[in-house]
């Protein structure tokens, strides 16, 4: 049995023309397996085929070619087990306004042929904070409400992988931190969850592990912290008692004189050490008053990455 929550290969994707706008590949050949259990993230800067790809597993669009296994079941060859092991939160909210977040909730698990002695709609609408909107006019709710709602229909067939596509775009900081308590509790339940974001900060925090895809490619597939890493990058930033020019630097450290007077020294971790920086400086006779170090955050590493 794989303990792969999702396995594609060779995965590509291109839109038809269609009007005045010309066949578009958003994907060109994704190979991505994806291990039960985690948070992984799923980053790219706009347009780069993130909600393309996480479309495709959720089966909202058909891929072109290549093979998608959710939860071991081929998309093609057991499209209803495999359906039925995901659900998806999408970028683009499509409530129906006829119904009340109750009602919807029923709806959906109907879709999704949940019998009704197993719906768990009142569990649901208490997991989202909708519990005293059970029945409120879908029209009266709020932009913060829908999103839960769609979070909360995503949850009706109990999926053991969970899709969120930009879940927390242009939502206030009370509804991230609740949107993110839910899914870090539904997680810590064995829930897989899979996510774009455009919060590095947020990918940096919440996701195991993180591809980055760029014009439809996969560029870089690692652990979070494998990727803070890679940018073997430190900065030591000193503040002079009083002004100070910069030393003489050996190649292996870049020095910069701030606006401020301070003095910035990037160098390399795996090749020099803040000692040596230091001794530097004493030996340049500057005078430190303050202290600090900067390191690169996923911000760095998704712009060196993603620069073209
Ligand atoms: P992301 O979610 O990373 O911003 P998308 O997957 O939405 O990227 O888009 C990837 C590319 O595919 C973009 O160039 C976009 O314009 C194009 N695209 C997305 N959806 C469609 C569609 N329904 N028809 C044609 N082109 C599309
Ligand atoms: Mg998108």
């Amino acid at each position: 049995m794989t303990q792969n929550a999702i396995e594609i290969s060779g995965l590509t994707k291109t839109y038809a023309a269609a009007g005045r706008s010309e066949a578009k590949t958003a994907l060109h050949g994704i190979d991505l397996n994806i291990p039960r259990g985690t948070v992984f993230g799923l980053l790219g800067p706009n347009g780069a085929g993130k909600s393309t790809l996480i479309n495709i597993l959720a089966g909202l669009v058909t891929k072109t070619t290549g093979t998608v296994k959710i939860w071991g079941f081929d998309q093609d060859e057991n499209p209803r087990q495999s359906r039925a092991a995901i659900g998806i939160m999408p970028q683009e909210p499509h409530l129906d306004p006829f119904f009340t977040p109750a009602g919807s909730l029923d709806v959906q698990a109907g879709l999704y042929g949940v019998p009704k002695a197993q719906r768990k709609t009142a569990e649901i609408l208490n997991i989202i904070g909708l519990t005293d909107k059970a029945n409120a006019h879908a029209r009266s709710l709020s932009g913060g409400m829908r999103r839960r709602l769609l979070l909360g229909k995503a949850l009706v067939h109990s999926p053991q992988i969970l899709v969120l596509d930009e879940p927390t775009a242009g939502v206030d900081i009370e509804l991230r931190n609740m949107l993110w308590a839910n899914v870090r509790k539904l997680n810590d339940q064995g829930v897989t969850i899979i996510l774009t974001t455009h919060y590095l900060e947020e990918a940096e925090a919440m996701c195991d592990e993180i591809a980055i895809i760029n014009h439809g490619r996969q560029i870089v597939r690692d652990s979070t912290a494998n990727l803070l890493g890679r940018l073997d990058h430190k900065t030591l930033v000193i503040k002079p008692a009083s002004e100070a020019n910069l030393p003489a630097l050996p190649d292996t450290i870049t020095g910069q004189k701030r606006k401020d007077g301070r003095l910035a020294f990037t160098y390399q971790s795996s090749k020099t050490s803040a000692d040596a920086v230091l001794d530097i400086i004493r030996n340049a006779k500057i005078e430190i008053n303050d202290i600090t170090t900067e390191q690169s955050d996923l911000e760095d590493v998704f712009l060196a990455l993603t620069k073209s």
